[in-house]
Formats: C-alpha cells, structure tokens, sequence
C-alpha cells in the first residue's frame, strides 16, 4: 500500500508538474494537498476570474448570457469551484458552457458532474473527443491505468484547431497544442482592464510526463511531432497575461501575494510566459535526444 502511495506521488508529480508531496502523508490516491487545497477566488481581468483550488486552475468568464467555466479538475473540486463562484456573486447554475485544457483527470474529472448540476454544454477539443467520452480509457498512455480513469462524459461540441467559443460578447479562441494529450488545448481570449487591452493566454500543458514514450510510440506516432508543433504555437502566441491548467505553470502561489497587496498587474507577465515556454522546450528536446539515444 505504501509502495503504490508512492508511486502514485511519482506519477503525479510527473503528471502536474508541481512540487512533489512526501509519500509519508496519508492522502486520498491522487490528490496532492495543492489540488485540493482551497484558494481564495479572485478577479484577474475583464470579466475573468479564478475559481480553482491552489494547484488546479479553474476560471470562470462572465457575460450577460451566463458563465464560462474553464476547467473542472477531480471530482471532489466540484463543490469547490461551485463555491468559489458563489463567493464572487454568481449563480453556478448560470454556467453554460464547460471546456477544459485537456483529457486528463485533474482537469476534466469534474465535468459529468458539472454538467448535471448545471446543464453546460461540453466543448472539447476534436482529438480529446474519445478520452473524454470513454473516461480516459482511450488515452494512449494511461489506457489500462484504472485509478486515471474518471465518469465518462459526452461532448456536445467537438473543437477544431482555431475555433472560437463565444458567449455573451466574449470570445475565446481554442488553440490545438497537442503532446501532453492528442487534444490539448491552450485558450486565448482578450480581456479590457484599466482602459488596456490585455490577451490572456491559459496554456494547456506543454509537459512530457514520465514514462511517455515520444519514439516508435505506437498509440501516439506523431507525438514529437505534435509537441513541437505545439511549442511553435506557444511561441507564436502573444501574451500578456500568463495562466494554465494548474498554478504552478504561471506562478500563482508567488503572484497571488502580489496581487492581494494591490499590484493588479502581478499576473500580466509577457517574460515570464516566454521564459516558461522556452524551459519546457528545452526540457521536451532534452527528453527526446534522450530516448533518441536509446535511453529513457
Ligand atoms: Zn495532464
């Protein structure tokens, strides 16, 4: 039992890419304290707002036709997102669409249950249509990894690279950058703060994550392909303020200070997107001549 806690933190850190917990704590298999620990919802720009846990990233975009939840993280953040966006003054049951950064379980676990509290539309990325659909038993890593699976959940609309996602006057752009799964998804979207016009980037996941197999990956041929593909996309993207699928990518822990003692501009951080961008395609090119040299 010790041994698969332990194993299940390897993995989960090599999955969140944040900082591993000790294998000593008693914790429910696959949560991390920073998945699960609460955070404080807050404004970031516009009509954007974070209603995720410290780790999780959530955001919720509001319009005079209802919600835009991005994210829906384990099935036990469910009650958390509902209450961080009653916290803020919303109605949860004004959510009607969900979309998510990819088909993994920490980011899309909650949606069943979501969606029938809710009666959100599903909007999923064409190429993570089946892993989502069958609960993560199509994914090509984790197939055969039932403690990954999570409440298979039908998509409404499946997303092609480009498509936008409009709602109330608010238009997001959903951007392909795939590797991490086949359908990965960074959004973009502008937001108008302090008479500026800012764009928001919430990247989906650039991570390799241990045991992916980027040569002769036989469910995933064109994997090394499709990260780079997807680093092009990330480079190629301006950004001015800087989000993803989990806290860790963007700093939250460090910027949220920041922003709580006035600076509303602690997350508009156009070099710190570049620099991160920049670290995890040296650290996808370091993997692949890795496992092109015949090691892992
Ligand atoms: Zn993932």
């Amino acid at each position: 039992m010790r041994l698969k806690v332990l194993l299940s933190s390897i993995l989960l850190a090599a999955i969140s890419c944040t900082t591993p917990f000790a294998a000593s704590q008693k914790l429910p298999q696959f949560e991390t304290p920073a998945w699960t620990r609460p955070f404080t919802p807050f404004h970031i720009a516009g009509n954007l707002y974070y209603v995720g846990s410290e780790d999780l990233a959530a955001y919720l975009i509001t319009t005079p036709k209802g919600l835009i939840l991005i994210n829906s993280s384990l099935e036990s953040s469910v009650p958390q997102i509902r209450e961080s966006i009653e916290k803020l003054g919303f109605k949860y049951s004004d959510v009607k669409i969900l979309l998510i950064s990819h088909g993994h379980f920490d980011h899309c676990a909650g949606s069943a249950a979501i969606i029938k509290q809710t009666g959100a539309k599903y909007y999923v990325m064409d190429s993570d249509v089946s892993v989502v659909e069958s609960g993560g038993k199509t994914d090509f890593e984790y197939s055969t990894r039932t403690d990954f699976h999570f409440p298979t959940t039908h998509v409404d609309r499946a997303l092609h690279d480009g498509d936008t996602v409009s709602l109330g006057g608010t238009t997001l752009t959903a951007h392909l950058t795939p590797g991490h799964t086949k359908g990965t998804t960074t959004w973009a979207m502008e937001e108008v703060e302090g008479g500026r016009t800012l764009k928001v980037v919430i990247v989906g996941s650039p991570n390799v994550n241990e045991g992916y197999k980027l040569v002769n990956n036989k469910q995933y041929p064109q994997i090394a392909d499709d990260y780079k593909r997807g680093f092009q996309v990330l480079k190629t993207l301006h950004c001015d303020i800087f989000l993803g699928a989990h806290g860790g990518y963007f700093g939250l822990a460090e910027k949220y200070p920041r922003w709580k003692n006035g600076d509303k501009n602690a997350f508009v951080d156009s070099a710190g997107y570049k620099a991160w961008i920049a670290e995890r395609e040296r650290a996808f090119e370091a993997a692949l001549a890795r496992q092109q040299a015949g090691k892992l």
